[in-house]
């Protein structure tokens, strides 16, 4: 690879080796280009949740009251709003708060094991999902694996609702990965085996292991089109929540949404879903930390997962632990390459002022990696492409309600000593 060239094509590049902030538009936005996923692909994943959600009601007696649907609250955050110094309205989407695992990965990673879960007990559309909950299916799930690489959350995800359902699962973490995610997966039963090594070792050493065992089934999280489909009902839901709040996106009111992307299926798979509900009015930009920007490194480049941040000399890691991630997934690189309005990068040390002021300013806790996304409104009005008079934006907050109250503590008060 000539990164040589390389920095001289993409001036950009170049500032991202030397760890400086950048904000990038996709001169490829719009494009013209059969993508290989469809609404209707939305629309199957959306229906099979329906269909767990008697079995997830009864699993998890917390979702009850939204009858099994693991959905996150929209909730407007005008303190926020009047601290970023932005036109428009500015919301918070609270997958922090999701039931089962507190993170934007309890849609991806629940999905992706209970259509696992579903094939192996071979239930049809009109049966009761519920009955998923009697011994006889654990003891029949106890006989197959589920294996994941995961930096923390998708590990969460995976081995919280893969040992409820009964299976032998595996979650290989990389030794960065916070302690308290490991000793509560251990718990719950979940088998946890550390690498020293960076998150894509973990990846690997998985998909090895799960390749050799035709009864194991391996989230794969760089190229799974279950996970990602299962992010992207995220946009069939928020239509409702849009009205609720009377957030119009046309021509006069565009929305903006801003994400922050690890390996890319998280923000990848909800920005597939809200670019093919809501068409060109809906505008998403994607965030990382300047340490681990890998897709925005593969987009700018065109390179996608064939180039990592370890070849622009950077080391990826990062305070931002659900983004630590080094090379971006093959599957959603491809697929952002003409929905993607932009990207930006943020330094770890910001992250914290803003999870201090959410806190203070509007009552809200999210971890270190949901911060990202906060100084895109600024960015993108700055940028001066758009007409932002009339602007929504939207700050996905990707996980926080799990960290154990000591560490929202420590991290709180960083915040508010480097304010
Ligand atoms: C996983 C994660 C992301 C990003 O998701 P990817 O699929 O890795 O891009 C963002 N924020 C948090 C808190 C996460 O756990």
């Amino acid at each position: 690879m000539d990164i040589k060239k390389i920095y001289e094509e993409f001036p950009q590049v170049k500032e991202m080796a030397d760890e400086k902030e950048i904000f990038w538009l996709n001169p490829r936005l719009g494009e013209e280009r059969e993508l290989s996923f469809s609404i209707a692909d939305i629309e199957d994943a959306q229906a099979r949740l329906d269909r767990f959600s008697s079995y997830i009601m009864k699993a998890f007696p917390e979702t009850e009251v939204t009858k099994g649907i693991i959905e996150s609250p929209l909730t407007r955050t005008p303190g926020i709003k009047e601290y970023l110094g932005v036109k428009g309205d500015v919301y918070v989407k609270r997958d922090s708060d999701l039931a089962v695992s507190g993170s934007i990965k309890a849609r991806g990673g629940i999905y992706e094991v209970l259509k696992f879960a579903e094939e192996v007990a071979g239930l049809k559309e009109e049966d009761d999902y519920g009955v998923l909950t009697e011994d006889r299916y654990k003891e029949l799930f106890s006989r197959y694996k589920v294996a994941v690489g995961s930096t923390g959350n998708l590990g969460l995800s995976i081995g919280i609702i893969s040992a409820k359902l009964g299976f032998d699962v595996t979650v290989h973490m990389s030794a960065d990965a916070r302690q308290w995610k490991k000793d509560l997966l251990r718990s719950k039963g979940v088998k946890v085996v550390e690498y020293p090594d960076d998150y894509q070792k973990a990846v690997a050493e998985g998909r090895k292991e799960a390749a050799k065992d035709p009864t194991c089934h391996f989230v794969d999280d760089e190229g799974s089109k279950d996970l990602f489909l299962g992010y992207s009902v995220a946009a069939k839901r928020i239509v409702k929540q849009f009205e609720e709040n009377g957030i119009k996106c046309d021509d006069e009111h565009p929305v903006f949404v801003y994400i922050p992307c690890g390996v890319g299926g998280a923000p990848g798979g909800v920005a597939f879903g809200l670019k093919t509900l809501f068409g060109k009015n809906i505008h998403i930009f994607f965030a990382e930390p300047t340490k681990a920007p890998c897709m925005t490194l593969g987009l700018i480049t065109g390179l996608n997962e064939k180039i990592a941040v370890s070849d622009i000399g950077l080391d990826g890691k990062t305070q931002a632990d659900g983004l630590a991630v080094g090379r971006a997934s093959y599957l959603v690189g491809d697929v952002m390459t003409t929905l993607l309005d932009g990207a930006y990068t943020i330094e770890d040390d910001k992250l914290f002022p803003y999870l201090a002021k959410l806190k203070d300013l509007d009552g809200l806790f999210i971890e270190p990696s949901s911060c990202a996304s906060f100084p895109g409104p600024e960015l993108v009005e700055k940028c001066g492409k758009y007409d932002m008079t009339n602007a929504t934006h939207i700050l996905w907050a990707t996980g926080g309600s799990m960290v154990p109250e000591d560490e929202a503590r420590a991290y709180y008060e960083r915040g508010k000593k480097n304010d």
